[in-house]
């Protein structure tokens, strides 16, 4: 399987060098020697590229496509070095030729075109359809700017651009002989000729979609898949009469227009803002996928018919939903088909996951904008819209059901909706999130069609979140479970149970715990200039920041604890490190005021020396992919707290109870399933249940009650009122969660209600960490009962359930 001896990769990296930038090894920088690495290893997967797909077309096999406006893709040489078996030659050959291997693997920038979980998945998947040998390939924008850069500027998040391209763009091969043309606005002109309506659109903008491949390998097999990301361009050439007149800007104003659509990913995390250009990015990528594909089902089968038995179209949330009219469109308008049968084949085609149930974030168009910028989509959105209302009123016979099920409704579009009509299958993504969207979301549409939905509970890529970034504890996995096999097989971790009374491999785990906090510590000092103490429990919540995942409360606890300590200086025996890292959608005013207290508070007991070598806070700068890989190695307590019901799943609690991480948290999304395999007994469990939250609010839930109540509370509230020795207070935040504030709810995700449930499940793990035979046995048997969290597993469910195609 090995791509690679050490000696030919020597001898490919210094040709490579020498072709690219005329240089020899000795006379290369480090830049230089990264992307002469990436471009070798693009060539040997490009040519396994070929081949799978040759085969897949020689076999006549089914496609996996799966789209999504987001990959978060992170850092690729030391995976695709991993993949391809060559990992160890490469770091050889560097060497050899004057590296360092680890300076190379940090140079490079990482690949965030996506904000969070709901990118992060769609990489993590990416990874198990190649291992799995399921052809298959994602879609997406060539984003020229991924998620920004987060630096705090005295306590507050400032954004920075992310120009990844610079180095990034070696992994990526552009094939501007298969661009797509993508039109905007315009009119429509309809004519009747040989007893068919022909409608075609004329006038308007027209953009080039240029597709620029990355080769995702499989590990442990040939297979490989490919990433597409479009990038746009304008087709027109600079108008060189308006040049020569001296309109330089004027002349190059049509591509500007055009390039816009790929320069930045939108950085809203379950949010969405209405924007036009946003709009603009989902038609452009979608329409560009969807010609890309049934032009060469076409070319392949000479013919669309059978469209919906050789291809499937994945949509990651609703982002991609227009990938149902767009595809009418094309058999209809392109193919000539009859509606029914073009319905027909879309129905069978397209499979939607739904990601969130929070209202902020469920997409929906204002029909005006929808209509303007896509006037062919919107027609056959229209119809679309109708057919499926008549069905729903012959269905239901209730007007209230009607509107709740209808795709356009009091001039809005609604991308849910269309999915469900438009769909072969709805997936929610934890067994408690599509119980939600059956019972609750989307209850009325299930009423009519229950067989439409499913559950795959989401996974993580167990070889990129174990095996690669924890050497060390994939070594004693291996000496434990047989070897690698595991990598294959993540069910296999479950023998890890059979050592729970095993006093030494108990040992083994807590030292490489220590020794990962010990690297963690130091990558920090070194970066960030922190220094944290290694003795301490390293307690961790890192994701995006937003209310519902609760870091104020979080941070509510802290402050009390803090409280604590001033009143009783020996309140605190065992040291406490609190670590965060999030970023905030750049609009969203109230979670950057809730990343300016964490630093405030960590400011405050910094300089505190009541603190010291007892509490600590720090927050960790630009939390993203690489900075994951270096922290959940280290982590020894997960936060998971978000308000039970508002969570789809999470993909972050996988990372650190594979890692051996304890979790403090609700049950909420994956986290139900986490507590189904581990019990009570080892997992801190705390808080209101889903149906509980869902009552206390029903029932008229009034925060100031229980401020009122608990003077534990009523103290820390009172805290951020004052504010901190810095000079800033937070008395908006208290306000928010006393009386609510532009006419929103007050507390709207119950962290009054969960408070002190919260401050006894922190007590419990912090009595259980006084005890290290019992935490290192709770800690062995989460890394032992995660493997059902592994991506190849819920991508199994995939292939088996959704789209019937085979697999490894
Ligand atoms: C896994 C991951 C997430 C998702 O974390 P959740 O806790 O599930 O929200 C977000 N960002 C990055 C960089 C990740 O690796």
């Amino acid at each position: 399987m090995t791509a690679f001896t050490t000696k030919e990769l020597e001898d490919a990296l210094t040709a490579k060098l020498m072709v690219n930038f005329g240089k020899t090894a000795e006379e290369a920088g480090d830049a230089e020697m990264l992307r002469a690495c990436a471009l070798v290893l693009r060539d040997a997967m490009a040519l396994r590229s070929v081949e799978t797909r040759k085969e897949t077309r020689r076999e006549k096999k089914k496609k996996v496509h799966y789209l999504s406006l987001e990959f978060l893709m992170g850092r690729s040489l030391q995976k695709n070095a991993y993949n391809l078996g060559v990992l160890p030659q490469m770091k050889e050959a560097l060497e050899h030729l004057g590296f360092q291997a680890g300076d190379i693997f940090e140079l490079e920038p990482d690949a965030g075109l996506g904000n969070g979980g709901l990118g992060r998945l769609a990489a993590c998947y990416l990874d198990s359809l190649s291992t799995l040998e399921i052809p298959a390939a994602g879609y997406s924008i060539c984003y020229d700017l991924g998620i920004f850069k987060q630096k705090i500027v005295e306590g507050q998040q400032v954004e920075l651009p992310d120009s990844w391209k610079g180095i990034g763009s070696a992994w990526l091969l552009p094939k501007p002989e298969e661009a797509q043309q993508i039109r905007f606005g315009g009119t429509l002109r309809e004519f009747w000729d040989d007893g068919h309506l022909h409608i075609v659109q004329e006038g308007g903008t027209t953009v080039l979609a240029i597709p620029c491949d990355m080769e995702i390998a499989g590990y442990n097999t040939r297979h490989t898949n490919t990433l597409r990301l479009w990038d746009a361009k304008s087709p027109k050439p600079v108008d060189m009469s308006l040049y020569s007149k001296g309109e330089y800007f004027k002349a190059t104003e049509d591509e500007a227009m055009a390039e816009v659509i790929a320069k930045v990913l939108y950085p809203e995390d379950n949010h969405i803002e209405g924007k036009s250009l946003r709009l603009k990015q989902q038609y452009f990528f979608v329409s560009a996928t969807v010609q890309s594909i049934a032009e060469k089902h076409l070319a392949e089968f000479g013919t669309l018919v059978n469209f919906h038995e050789k291809n499937v179209l994945q949509i990651n949330d609703t982002h991609p939903a227009l990938v149902i009219p767009e595809l009418m469109r094309i058999l209809i308008d392109d193919a000539g088909m009859e509606w029914d049968q073009a319905w027909f084949i879309t129905t069978h085609s397209v499979a939607y996951t739904n990601h969130t149930v929070l209202a902020e974030a469920l997409e929906k168009w204002p029909q005006d904008l929808f209509q303007q910028i896509l006037p062919r989509i919107w027609q056959i959105t229209v119809e679309i819209a109708r057919r499926w209302q008549e069905t729903c009123e012959n269905f239901f016979h209730d007007m209230e059901k009607v509107r709740d099920t209808a795709v356009i409704w009091d001039g809005v579009v609604r991308m849910a909706n269309l999915c469900i009509a438009g769909g072969m299958s709805v997936n929610g993504v934890s067994a408690l999130h599509s119980e939600i969207l059956k019972k609750d979301v989307f209850k009325n549409a299930c009423a009519m069609e229950p067989q439409k939905f499913t559950n795959v509970t989401n996974g993580i890529d167990h070889r990129r979140w174990l095996a690669e970034i924890n050497p060390r504890l994939h070594s004693l996995v291996c000496d434990l479970t047989g070897g690698e096999r595991y990598l294959m097989e993540p069910e296999a971790l479950k023998q890890l149970d059979d050592y729970a009374a095993d006093r030494e491999v108990l040992i083994r785990l807590a030292d490489i715990k220590r020794k990962n906090k010990e690297d963690f510590a130091a990558y920090a000092k070194k970066q960030q200039g922190v220094f944290l103490n290694p003795d301490a429990i390293f307690d961790v919540q890192v994701k995006r920041l937003h209310e519902y995942k609760r870091q104020l409360l979080n941070v509510l606890h802290i402050i009390a604890l803090y409280q604590r300590l001033q009143d009783d200086p020996a309140a605190i025996t065992q040291p406490h490190t609190f670590l965060f890292g999030a970023k905030a959608a750049p609009g969203y005013a109230v979670a950057k005021r809730i990343i300016h207290l964490i630093n405030s508070l960590a400011d405050q007991i910094d300089h505190d020396p009541i603190c010291e070598d007892k509490l600590q806070v720090a927050f960790l700068e630009n939390y993203r992919v690489s900075l994951a890989e270096r922290l959940m190695p280290a982590s020894e307590v997960s936060q998971q707290i978000s308000t039970a019901g508002k969570e789809a799943s999470g993909t972050g609690n996988m990372k650190f109870m594979m890692n051996g991480a304890l979790t403090v948290g609700t049950l909420d999304g994956a986290n139900v399933e986490m507590h189904d395999v581990l019990g009570d007994e080892n997992m801190f469990l705390f808080g209101l249940r889903s149906d509980e939250a869902a009552a206390v609010r029903r029932e008229g839930y009034v925060s100031q009650r229980l401020y009122n109540r608990d003077p534990v509370l009523h103290r820390v509230l009172d805290a951020l009122k004052t504010g901190f020795r810095d000079g800033v207070n937070y008395e908006d935040l208290y306000q928010r969660l006393l009386f609510g504030d532009r006419g929103g709810p007050a507390d709207e995700y119950l962290l009054l209600a969960d408070f002190q449930a919260y401050c006894d499940a922190e007590k419990r793990m912090a009595q259980t960490y006084a005890d290290p035979a019992k935490w290192n046995e709770m800690s062995l048997h989460n890394i032992a009962r995660s493997g059902i969290f592994a991506a190849d597993r819920a991508v199994r469910q995939y292939a088996d359930n959704i789209w019937h195609v085979p697999h490894r």
